[in-house]
């Protein structure tokens, strides 16, 4: 049986990065805390947590602390309170997601309704709506637009940066229809892009796909849903310890990604794990 791995599985360069400024951070800092998880995985966070960084859920007094941002940014309003509690700000947001900030910002300066495709209750949408003075809207699926948009006459879309690509446009197009003035910004990160252009092509040429990842992430439900919308036979898993091998029975590829956030070792594990099997 064929093992055959995306080239584009694992981390995204965001999420590579926010993880190495955190490890730099807790190598020469003492008192380092950070709002929520790294990221959504379980391996990673236990790798932080071990660094002696402290997840809080509150903020508190900040003289002599560092405060972490997250790949996924935070709102101004954070960014305030954060400095007049007196702690030192070490920022890992995501360029990517910056760039959403800020096209977010100019456009409704420009006197344009954000509308952002997106799930409302995830951080990185969280943070861009913690840019605006008005309050946007979040959309999440074309069903979702019926009377809200009916006041809107100038819109701009912008998406959150792990959204799939498909759903998306569809989304879009919904809008143009009932928005008299609407402008389209892309905002879905080249990772992401990349990831699902590769994930289809893979559930098309394999018998079967296995996807790598938290539940709790985002861009791996993604990639799950794209890869089982084209496969039926497409597999969610987080450890080697779900591999089953009554799955391989007559298959002769397997196509194998992970999530955004999911570490190297865990993908390793299980192709280990596979080829015990088969
Ligand atoms: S998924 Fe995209 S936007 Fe999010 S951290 Fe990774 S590269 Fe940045």
């Amino acid at each position: 049986m064929k093992i055959n791995l995306a080239k584009s599985a694992g981390f995204c360069f965001g999420v590579k990065r926010a993880l190495e400024i955190a490890l730099k951070t807790a190598a020469k800092e003492k008192h380092v805390e950070m709002l929520g998880d790294i990221v959504h995985n379980e391996e990673v966070v236990n790798q932080v947590k071990k660094t002696g960084i402290k997840k809080i859920k509150r903020l508190s007094k900040g003289k002599g602390k560092i405060l972490l941002i997250r790949a996924h940014g935070t709102s101004t309003d954070t960014y305030k309170k954060v400095r007049d509690l007196g702690y030192k700000i070490i920022d890992a947001t995501c360029p990517m997601v910056r760039e959403i900030h800020k096209i977010a910002k100019e456009n409704e300066k420009k006197g344009y309704r954000i509308i952002i495709i997106g799930d409302k209750k995830h951080d990185e949408v969280q943070g861009i709506l913690g840019q605006l003075n008005k309050k946007a809207l979040v959309i999440d699926s074309s069903k979702d637009i019926g009377k809200k948009v009916k006041e809107i006459t100038k819109g701009a879309v912008i998406v959150q940066s792990t959204q799939n690509l498909e759903k998306t446009l569809k989304i879009v197009k919904a809008l143009d229809k009932q928005i008299e003035k609407l402008k389209f910004f892309n905002t879905i990160c080249e990772p992401t892009r990349t990831k699902q252009k590769e994930i289809k092509e893979m559930a098309a040429k394999n018998s079967l796909m296995i996807i790598i990842g938290s539940k709790t992430s985002a861009n791996t439900k993604r990639l799950y849903e794209i890869s089982k919308s084209i496969n039926k036979k497409t597999f969610w898993i987080q450890s080697k310890n779900e591999v089953k091998s009554l799955w391989f029975k007559k298959v002769v590829s397997v196509g194998i990604t992970a999530g955004a956030s999911t570490p190297e070792d865990t993908t390793q594990d299980i192709i280990k794990q596979i080829r015990k099997i088969k």
